[in-house]
C-alpha cells in the first residue's frame, strides 16, 4: 500500500505521518517512510540544493531537480518496498510538483503530470492525504514566517503559498477518489482520527 501526504509548508505533515506510522507498526505492518526530496543519497543532495541555493533557481531547473529526486526514490526505494509488501508513507510526492512548480511557479500543470507519469510509472499512491490547516492557513504561515528562520523555499511568502494551496485544491478536485482533504485541527488526536477515517478503506487504524 502506498500513501502520500501533501500540503503547504507548515501543514504538520511529518508529525501526522509519525503518528500513522507508529499506529500501523503496532498493527504489525512493515512501514517504510520516505521524505521527498530526500531518503536517497541523491535526494538528500537535491534537498540541500533546493533549500540553500543562493542564486535564483529557474522554475524549469527546480522542476527537473525534484523530478530527478523522485525518479531515484521510486526506482531504488519505493518500488522495491512495495514489491516486498511494505506500506510506504511518503512525505510529499508527485502532487507537490504540480502544486509548487505548476500552480506556484507557473509551469504547465499538464506537462508536469506527464513528467510524473514518466518518472513514477505504476507507482502512484493508493491514497493521498492532503493536510490543510483549519482556519486561515495563510495567516498561520505568515506568523511562522515572522517567528522563525527560513530556507529558500519558505521565504517565498504568502502569495506563493496561496497559489500552491489553490493548486492543491484543484488537484484534489481532479482526483477525488485518490485524494482525501483532511483539515488539521488544533488537537493532534482529532487530526489523527480524521486521517484514520480517510485511510479506513485501506486498513483498520
Ligand atoms: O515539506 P518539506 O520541508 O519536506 O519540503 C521541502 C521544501 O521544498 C518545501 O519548502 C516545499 O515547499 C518545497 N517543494 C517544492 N516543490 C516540490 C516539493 C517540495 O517547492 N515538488
Amino acid at each position: 500500500v502506498f500513501i502520500s501526504f501533501e500540503g503547504c509548508d507548515k501543514a504538520g505533515k511529518s508529525t501526522h505521518i509519525k503518528h500513522i506510522s507508529a499506529a500501523l507498526e503496532q498493527h504489525g505492518y512493515k512501514v517504510v517512510y520516505v521524505q521527498e526530496p530526500g531518503s536517497t543519497q541523491l535526494g538528500a543532495h537535491i534537498r540541500e540544493i533546493v533549500k540553500t541555493c543562493s542564486e535564483p533557481l529557474s522554475a524549469k531547473a527546480e522542476l527537473m531537480l525534484f523530478l530527478a529526486a523522485r525518479a531515484q526514490l521510486v526506482d531504488t526505494v519505493i518500488r522495491p518496498a512495495l514489491t516486498q509488501g511494505c506500506v510506504v508513507l511518503a512525505d510529499r510526492f508527485m502532487d507537490s510538483s504540480v502544486a509548487y512548480q505548476g500552480y506556484g511557479r507557473g509551469l504547465d500543470p499538464a506537462f508536469i503530470e506527464r513528467c510524473n507519469a514518466f518518472v513514477c510509472d505504476e507507482c502512484v499512491p493508493d491514497k493521498t492525504i492532503l493536510l490543510i490547516p483549519e482556519g486561515n492557513p495563510h495567516e498561520k504561515f505568515a506568523n511562522e514566517l515572522v517567528n522563525n528562520e527560513h530556507d529558500r523555499m519558505e521565504r517565498e511568502g504568502v502569495e506563493f503559498q496561496q497559489a500552491t494551496l489553490a493548486g492543491y485544491h484543484h488537484i484534489a478536485q481532479q482526483y477525488p477518489q485518490r485524494i482525501a482533504i483532511v483539515h488539521t485541527a488544533s488537537s493532534k488526536e482529532c487530526t489523527f482520527k480524521r486521517v484514520c477515517e480517510a485511510l479506513s478503506g485501506l486498513f483498520p487504524c
